[in-house]
């Protein structure tokens, strides 16, 4: 079998992260492991891999030595190094990662009472432009692999120590982090299976919600193929606003957003879509807004998301006052639908919903001018 992507050992040593079963096996096959084996070796690598978060293959003993020296030889098991950990007075991180090519991305844990989400990336930097957001103002964008992307959690459950415990602290994952996940639909799908695989990293879909600002040729698919929770970033109830605050909006507007999602695969009245909707003082804040929020998705299995909005430096808006926050809060509430104020986490450290940017990337390249603050 001819297997090109199968690097020499001297030119570098493949990551098996983010590969899945189905790849796993020819890679194991062109190194050397004799085929009556690939099935049982697969089985075992993906476990220490994903249940055991080994990164090491001498760790994996259930595999002869000189195999394992094989496999070392071969591959690598290489996270993404973590360039800085900032910890809130709140208890969130978050991690900045740099990958291979230098390039880099942040992921947050937030933790809560009983459960604690990872907030993943999907790309370097974002190519959406929403107005209000910090990651559009950053000008490098690529696509993460599904390796970078498993890796995110992988990361997160070494630094919190959750290889084996029962009792963990990361429960949920959502995509939030920086980047458009169905714009990189192939890898994120790809990482989010290997995520929800039960006999590795084990998540559940329910557990996993990803986040839309609404590509809407990629949502059926979204449904079908990938099946976890669905959130949609609304932001607005009039095109002319959302036009101007989530750019994709001229794209796909608002009744198609609202189509795609009353036609969304799975959802029901226990799986509901998750509207997000950020508050920006006297831009999409009136109590006719919250009125006209309420009409526009009466019938869909929904629940809505108030985000305060996270101010970052330069930022061209505010957040809506508290009492404006609560009067709208209280007519989507009136109305029959869940919506908790998402309360702020992480501020200090600019880990907040939309604040990540790989901050030190612009540090680096424009030096604070000598006696700078
Ligand atoms: N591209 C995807 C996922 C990333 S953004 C999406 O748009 O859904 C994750 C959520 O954070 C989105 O709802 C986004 O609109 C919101 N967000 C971005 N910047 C924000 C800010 N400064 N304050 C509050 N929420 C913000």
């Amino acid at each position: 079998m001819e297997l090109a992507s199968v690097e020499a050992p001297e030119t570098g040593r493949t990551n098996l992260i983010g590969l899945s079963r189905a790849a796993l096996a020819p890679h194991l096959l062109a190194a050397g492991v004799p085929e009556h084996q690939v099935k049982m070796r697969t089985q075992q690598i993906w476990h220490w891999m994903y249940f055991r978060g080994v990164q090491d293959f001498d760790a994996m003993s259930n595999i002869s030595k000189d195999l394992r020296h094989l496999l070392s030889t071969h591959f690598s098991l290489a996270r993404p190094e973590i360039t800085s950990e900032q910890i809130s007075t709140d208890g969130t991180r978050k991690w900045l990662m740099r990958f291979a090519d230098g390039k880099e991305a942040e992921t947050v844990f937030i933790p809560e009472d009983e459960r604690g989400t990872l907030c993943v990336s999907s790309q370097v930097g974002c190519t959406l432009n929403c107005k209000f957001c910090h990651t559009g103002t950053q000008m490098l964008v690529r696509n993460l692999t599904p390796a970078e992307i498993v890796a995110q959690m992988m990361v997160a459950r070494d630094a919190l120590d959750e290889w084996l415990h029962c009792d963990r602290h990361l429960t949920n994952v959502v995509m939030m982090g920086m980047g458009e996940p169905l714009y990189n639909f192939d890898n994120v799908k790809a990482a989010l299976q290997i995520v929800m695989d039960n006999e590795g990293l084990s998540l559940s879909r329910r557990r996993i919600t990803l986040s839309t600002a609404g590509v809407v040729p990629m949502m059926a698919r979204c449904g079908e193929e990938i099946g976890t929770n669905l959130a949609v970033s609304l932001h607005a109830v009039r095109d002319e606003v959302r036009d101007e605050i989530v750019p994709l909006n001229r794209k796909y507007p608002i009744a198609e957003l609202l189509a795609a999602c009353r036609a969304y695969p799975g959802a029901s009245n226990a799986r509901r879509i998750t509207f997000e909707y950020v508050m920006l003082k006297g831009v999409n804040d009136s109590l006719a807004d919250a009125r006209e929020l309420v009409r526009l998705i009466a019938g869909i299995p929904a629940k809505i998301n108030l985000i305060p909005f996270n101010p970052w430096p330069g930022a061209p808006y505010e957040c809506s006052e508290w009492t404006q926050i609560e009067a709208f809060a209280e007519i989507v509430n009136r109305a029959g639908y869940a919506s908790p104020v998402r309360t702020p986490r992480g501020r200090d450290i600019m880990a907040a919903c939309g604040q990540l940017k790989s901050e030190s990337l612009r540090a680096r390249k424009n030096p604070a001018p000598a006696g700078a603050a």
